[in-house]
């Protein structure tokens, strides 16, 4: 039984300014939260998790866990991973919320151009995959 009345939150965009501190690192949605139109959230934070395993697998042995310079090694290797990933689903979000028409054809003009294109779905599920 609900105890509490319906509650609605907007998706949006939103990424931590700094994802390490020292003895800190954030993972998942505590650091980048994306719109989940591309069913993407959670694999986005199992990669950091990966990510963030293999930087201590190769820590020097001198450091400590909660080095600075070690952390901001995971916080690089996420950049690239994060930047396309929020763009494309940001982009594809904006793409889908704007009105009219003459955008509705533009979309599925879009959206059958890469359906139609073999390589280039490969490449955005192989992506998506990990
Ligand atoms: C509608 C929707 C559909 C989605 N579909 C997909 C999908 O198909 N595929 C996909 O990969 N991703 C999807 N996602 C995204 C995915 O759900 C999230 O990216 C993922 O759950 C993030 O996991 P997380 O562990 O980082 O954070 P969360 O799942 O948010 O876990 C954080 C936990 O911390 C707890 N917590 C918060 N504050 C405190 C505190 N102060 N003390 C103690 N505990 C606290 C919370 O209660 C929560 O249990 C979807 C998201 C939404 C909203």
């Amino acid at each position: 039984r609900c105890i509490t009345p319906a509650q609605g939150f907007p998706l949006v965009l939103q990424r931590a300014e700094q994802f390490v501190q020292p003895h800190v690192a954030l993972v998942g949605d505590a650091a980048h939260v994306v719109h989940p139109l591309a069913g993407q959230g959670m694999n986005l934070g199992l990669r950091d998790v990966v990510e963030l395993g293999r930087v201590m697998a190769d820590k020097e042995s001198f450091r400590s866990e909660g080095d600075l310079r070690l952390l901001r090694r995971y916080e690089r290797a996420r950049a690239t991973d994060l930047l396309s990933l929020t763009a494309a689903t940001d982009g594809l979000h904006r793409l889908f919320s704007l009105p009219g028409s003459p955008a509705r054809v533009v979309r599925n003009l879009g959206m059958r151009a890469v359906g139609s294109q073999g390589l280039i779905k490969r490449l955005l599920i192989g992506h998506a995959l990990g």
